[in-house]
C-alpha cells in the first residue's frame, strides 16, 4: 500500500483495549471512562481485519492498547497472528507493555512467534513509580520484565521523559539497561487526550536529555532501525543501544510506514491528526475480503502528511483529543 505521499505503509498498529491496569499521569485521567464491550471488536474480527493488512502488504504488528495484556484471551489473538509469520505474509509481531502481566504471558508470547518487546518503565525509583502510574508497584513490572528477558524475548525499555519528575535519571536507566542487555527508548511527551494537569510543566525536549546522556555516555551514530520512529546510538560503555523518539522537536512525518487500528475497529491514519475509517461498520455490514480490503484501501489513500503537535502555555487543549491508550501509542 502506497500513500498519497509516496509512503509504502507495512507498520499496523493494533490496540486491543483502551483499559488498562495502571493510570500514568500523561497518558490518562484517574478516572478515565472506558468504551462500552458492544463497541469493542471480538478477537477474532481483530483477527480479520490484521489478515486484510497483511494481505495488503503489511510486514509488521505491533499490539498495543491500553494494556494489551489484560484483554481476557489475548494470548490467543498472539497465536493466530503468529500463525500468519512467514514468507509473503507477517515479518514481525510484537507488542507494547506495562510488564505488569509478563510474569504469566512471556513464555506464551514466545511460543506464539513475538521475539522482541517494549516494555514501558520511566523510572527506577519505586516511589517515582507509583506517583507516575498513580496505583503501580514498580517490583510486578521489573518481575515482569526479567520473565520476559528468561522467556527469550528481546526487551526495549520505553521511557517518557518528564521535567522534574525523572529527568535526573537517565544515566542510572542507562548503566541499568547496559546491565541487563536492553535497549533505552526515550519519548518526548505528546499532546494527545485531556489529562488531569499541565502538560506543558512536564514536557522536556530530548535533545536536552541527549547532550546531558553525553556527558558520561559516548553516543555513536548507528543507521539502526527497527521499523519505528527512534533514532538510535550505539552506547559505546555498555554495547546496548539508545533510541530518541522526538515527535515534538523533530519531526519524522516524512519516514512514516505506519497506521493504527483502535479496538473499535477505527483506523487512523496518523496518531496526530483526526480523520478516521470506520472499519467495524464496514465489517460488521458482513462485507467480504474484497469489501475490507477496498475500504483499507480508500482510507490509505487519505492519509495525511503529518501531525501539527503543538505544547505550549498558549495552546491548553490537546492537538488531538483522544488519549494515547484510544489510538495505541
Ligand atoms: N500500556 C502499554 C504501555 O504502557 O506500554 C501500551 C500502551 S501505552 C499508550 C504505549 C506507550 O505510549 C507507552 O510507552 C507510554 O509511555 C506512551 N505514552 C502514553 N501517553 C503518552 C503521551 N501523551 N506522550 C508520549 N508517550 C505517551
Ligand atoms: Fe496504561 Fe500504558 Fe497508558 Fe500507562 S501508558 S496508563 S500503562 S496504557
Amino acid at each position: 500500500m502506497i500513500d498519497p505521499f509516496g509512503r509504502s505503509i507495512t507498520y499496523l498498529r493494533v490496540s486491543v483495549t483502551d483499559r488498562c491496569d495502571l493510570r500514568c499521569v500523561y497518558c490518562m485521567a484517574e478516572d478515565m471512562t472506558f468504551l462500552p464491550k458492544k463497541d469493542i471488536l471480538t478477537l477474532e474480527e481483530l483477527d480479520r481485519l490484521c489478515a486484510a493488512f497483511i494481505r495488503l502488504g503489511t510486514t509488521k504488528i505491533r499490539i498495543t492498547g491500553g494494556e494489551p495484556l489484560v484483554r481476557r484471551d489475548v494470548m490467543t489473538l498472539f497465536q493466530r497472528l503468529g500463525d500468519r509469520i512467514g514468507e509473503g505474509g507477517l515479518r514481525e509481531l510484537t507488542v507494547t507493555t506495562n510488564g505488569t502481566q509478563l510474569t504469566k504471558h512471556a513464555a506464551g508470547l514466545y511460543a506464539a512467534g513475538v521475539r522482541r518487546i517494549n516494555v514501558s518503565l520511566d523510572t527506577l525509583d519505586p516511589a517515582t513509580f507509583t506517583r507516575i502510574t498513580r496505583w503501580g508497584k514498580i517490583e510486578q513490572t521489573l518481575e515482569g520484565i526479567f520473565a520476559a528477558k528468561a522467556a527469550g524475548l528481546a526487551v526495549k525499555i520505553n521511557a517518557v521523559a518528564m521535567q522534574d519528575v525523572n529527568e535526573h535519571e537517565f544515566d542510572r536507566m542507562l548503566a541499568w539497561c547496559g546491565e541487563h542487555g536492553f535497549d533505552l527508548c526515550l519519548i518526548e511527551t505528546m499532546p494527545m487526550g485531556d489529562i488531569d494537569g499541565d502538560r506543558t510543566a512536564q514536557y522536556l525536549p530530548l535533545s536536552m536529555v541527549r547532550s546531558r546522556l553525553r556527558k558520561h555516555w559516548t553516543l555513536e551514530d548507528t543507521d539502526y532501525k527497527t521499523g519505528g520512529p527512534a533514532r538510535y546510538f550505539n552506547v559505546k560503555e555498555t554495547g546496548q543501544r539508545v533510541g530518541f523518539i522526538t515527535p515534538m522537536t523533530h519531526n519524522f512525518c516524512e519516514s512514516c510506514n505506519r497506521v493504527r487500528l483502535t479496538c473499535t475497529g477505527t483506523l487512523y491514519m496518523c496518531l496526530g491528526q483526526d480523520d478516521d475509517a470506520d472499519l467495524r461498520r464496514v465489517l460488521r455490514a458482513g462485507a467480504s475480503d474484497d469489501e475490507l480490503d477496498a475500504a483499507i484501501r480508500e482510507a490509505i489513500a487519505r492519509k495525511p502528511k503529518g501531525h501539527d503537535f503543538i505544547i505550549d502555555r498558549l495552546t491548553q487543549a490537546p492537538s488531538v483529543a483522544r488519549h494515547m491508550s484510544v489510538t495505541g501509542g
